[in-house]
């Protein structure tokens, strides 16, 4: 089994998932008492969330880089950014790694592509929503997918910052979320990805009026492949 490099604490409620997942596809596939090799490098979220505010994403793409660089230099044979979001800098960050970096944007479109769903509805935070790198990549690889509109953006990378990075789970956020996932259905949206690490924490993608895509859990499966040489990434 290879190692998996985790780039994390962005927040670290999403990468508790991240490791808790791992762990358990391992189980699954080899039973018993088996578990993942993995090495996490958690970094402190308020820095990274003050270059982002600041906009400064080439000091953001640095510090991800060297946090990828010390886990390459520790054995993992790929690395994870444990984010949406800082996927902004991924390809600047892939370009310092001696080891693969597997990429939620392309493993979520291709598992959207493989289902057959085109035209997605991505709730993220605004800066994955508004830059285009995460739709723009997405297009590329055969998806037409739509946001929520303006003020529904503001909502859901509210709910994102403000709660779940902060540990809270809030039913009327849950409702709110789901009121949004109904006017993209309206409107044409044949499937819903939780474009946020955390969404998963507040969101059963098997229950939604869309069919979900939960982007933490495909970033997680293509890692535990990556490990089992199913995938070259
Ligand atoms: N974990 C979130 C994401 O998947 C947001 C936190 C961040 O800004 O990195 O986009």
């Amino acid at each position: 089994m290879r190692t998996i490099g985790l780039i994390g604490g962005m927040s670290f409620e999403s990468s508790a998932v991240y490791y808790r997942l791992i762990n358990e596809m391992v189980r699954e596939r080899l039973g018993g008492l088996a578990s993942a090799e993995v090495i996490l490098h958690s970094v402190n979220f308020a820095d990274i969330v003050a270059l982002q505010k600041a906009g400064d994403w080439d000091a953001a793409a640095d510090r991800l880089a060297r946090a990828g660089e010390g886990l390459c230099a520790a054995g993992a044979n790929c690395v994870l950014i444990c984010t949406n979001t800082m996927h902004l800098v991924a390809d600047q960050v892939a370009a310092r790694l001696p080891a693969p970096l597997i990429n939620i944007i392309d493993e979520t479109s291709a598992t959207l592509m493989a289902a057959g769903r085109k035209r997605p509805l991505l709730l993220a935070t605004r800066y994955t929503m508004d830059h285009g790198f995460y739709t723009d990549r997405m297009r590329r690889a055969g998806l037409d997918p739509m946001v929520p509109d303006e003020a529904d953006r503001t909502t859901v990378h509210s709910i994102i910052f403000d709660e779940l990075c902060a540990g809270k789970v809030v039913d009327s956020s849950r409702d709110k979320l789901l009121a949004i996932i109904e006017k993209a259905k309206a409107a044409g949206a044949d499937s819903v990805i939780l474009g946020c690490t955390e969404i998963c924490l507040i969101l059963d993608p098997d229950t939604l009026p869309l069919p979900g895509f939960d982007s933490t859990t495909i970033h997680a499966r293509a890692a535990i492949d990556f490990a089992f040489g199913e995938k070259s990434a």
